[in-house]
């Protein structure tokens, strides 16, 4: 069933204080409307009790029809009847009966209505207890209906009966319902009043069941909104202190664990401004010594790189210097025995030199030295190379290239030599040189091929100056 807790609560109350009240009501009903009955019989049993005694059997024996109704002993016990019916305003009817065989007559009736039934007038009711009371005291137990009504009565032998004879006591039926009608009244009234009663008490209860709860729903509302620290502070005094009390220990344990954690983030906030600001301070060094190193670096590479430009090249021509040769004649020559292609070696050599420094200034010679330079430089291939040897003197190393094709370059490199002009300071210069080729041949010692191209410069001056001289190693000695 799906109801509120409360409805639920209040409809279980009420429905057992109803049930156990209307239990009880019905029992109290039951038993009190029979000891009401009881209560009745006894009264009816005792008043024939004490009625009967007072009636002379003998004295009524003779009467048995109506022309007996004006004898002395009919008016006087009529007369007694009637006094002790108006003596007990319960009793509707006071009446004497006798049985003879099966049938019963009335012989006295305190009925003072024309309904009076007279002496000799059958009752033709079989009634048991009437039956009895000829003999014994008894009294009805239900309520019997004739044609005088409905009644509760009660019968016994009168004085010297002798079975013949009994006085009945008949007790209105309608005071008889009356009062059992009084008995439900108050029984339906008490009812009610324990049903309001129960209504008021289970509303109360339920009510009173559902503070706790209703408090602890809103508090744990509020908990789910945020506020961690509630408290409640009501107490009940019975299995609600211990919920009531868990749920306050739950509030302060989030409450607290709550706080420890802002704590936590706030700390750790700390922490983490503390770190960038460390890391921005490092960060800074860091540059510093980045920046530093990375000059300190480049002014290595710079040094490292004049330093090997000093190693490498000659200073004033700019073009490799005699030891730059000496490792690059080297690795052609190894390349060359690997690929089986010839190179060839031209030792230059200016012509009288002496004579240009004597004659315009060594500065002039120098300018002459770089002029030159340039100049043989432009001419070569980018495989080729050439280098200065020494003082006025140059060494040129071409890459597969025979004596044939090396005697070609050198030769355009002598005429561009000298149909150069060269100016210094106002002046203009002429200027000539020697060539002497050799071409390296796998099995040749670089010094003796150095030193054949050598010879072969030797040889040029010799015959004349300005001339390439070929050093051929197969014919010795024919050098041209
Ligand atoms: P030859 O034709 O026989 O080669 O005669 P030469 O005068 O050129 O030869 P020599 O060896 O007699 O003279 C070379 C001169 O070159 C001597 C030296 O002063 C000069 N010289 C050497 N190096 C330099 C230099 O770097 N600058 C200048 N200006 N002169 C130099
Ligand atoms: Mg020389
Ligand atoms: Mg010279």
């Amino acid at each position: 069933m799906n109801l509120p807790i409360r409805n639920k609560l209040f409809l279980s109350h009420l429905l057992l204080v109803v049930f156990i009240a209307g239990t009880i009501g019905v029992y109290f009903y039951i038993s009190a409307s029979q000891s009401l009955l009881l209560r009745l019989q006894e009264r009816l049993q005792a008043s024939a009790a004490l009625i009967g005694p007072m009636i002379d059997a003998d004295e009524i024996r003779h009467l048995r029809g109506i022309e007996d109704t004006s004898r002395p002993d009919y008016i006087n016990n009529l007369a007694k009847l009637r006094t002790l019916r108006r003596m007990n305003p319960d009793i509707a009817y006071l009446y004497v009966m006798r049985q003879e065989g099966e049938k019963v007559y009335f012989v006295l009736d305190s009925d003072e209505t024309k309904d009076q039934a007279l002496p000799g007038h059958e009752y033709k009711h079989r009634i048991p207890s009437l039956l009895q009371g000829f003999t014994a005291m008894a009294v009805d137990d239900k309520i019997i209906r004739d044609e005088w009504g409905s009644f509760l009565s009660g019968y016994a032998p009168i004085r010297n009966s002798q079975g013949e004879f009994l006085v009945g006591i008949d007790m209105r039926a309608d005071e008889v319902t009356d009062k059992y009608r009084h008995l439900r009244i108050s029984g339906l009234v008490s009812l009610l009043a324990a049903g309001g009663l129960a209504f008021v008490l289970s509303r109360f209860l339920a009510d009173r069941f559902m503070v706790p709860i209703d408090l602890t729903i809103s508090r744990c509302a509020r908990i789910t909104g945020g506020h961690l620290d509630e408290q409640i502070s009501l107490r009940t005094n019975d299995e609600f202190d211990r919920l009531l009390g868990a749920f306050n220990t739950m509030s302060a344990t989030l409450a607290a664990a709550e706080e420890k954690k802002r704590q936590v983030m706030a700390s750790l906030r700390q922490a983490r401004d503390e770190l960038e600001i460390r890391v921005r301070q490092r960060t800074n060094d860091l540059k510093e010594v980045n920046d530093k190193l990375t000059r300190e670096i480049a002014e290595r590479l710079a040094a490292q790189k004049a330093l090997q430009e000093v190693a490498t090249i000659d200073p004033l021509t700019r073009l490799y210097n005699r030891r730059s040769f000496l490792e690059q004649i080297e690795h052609e020559a190894i390349r060359s025995r690997r690929n089986r292609r010839p190179f060839a070696v031209v030792m230059v050599d200016i012509d009288h030199f002496k004579n240009i420094n004597d004659d315009f200034g060594h500065a002039a010679g120098d300018s002459i030295l770089m002029e030159t330079a340039l100049r043989m430089k432009g001419m070569l291939r980018g495989q080729d190379m050439i280098a200065r040897w020494g003082g006025e003197e140059f060494v040129i190393l071409l890459v597969d290239t025979d004596l044939d094709g090396g005697a070609i370059v050198a030769e355009k490199i002598r005429r561009r030599i000298a149909d150069g002009i060269y100016y210094f300071a106002g002046e203009t210069l002429w200027v000539t040189a020697s060539f002497g080729l050799a071409e390296y041949q796998g099995e040749t010692n670089l010094e003796e091929l150095i030193k054949a191209a050598d010879t072969a410069l030797y040889r040029a001056k010799e015959r004349g100056r300005d001339r390439v001289e070929i050093h051929r190693a197969q014919q010795p000695g024919s050098l041209s």
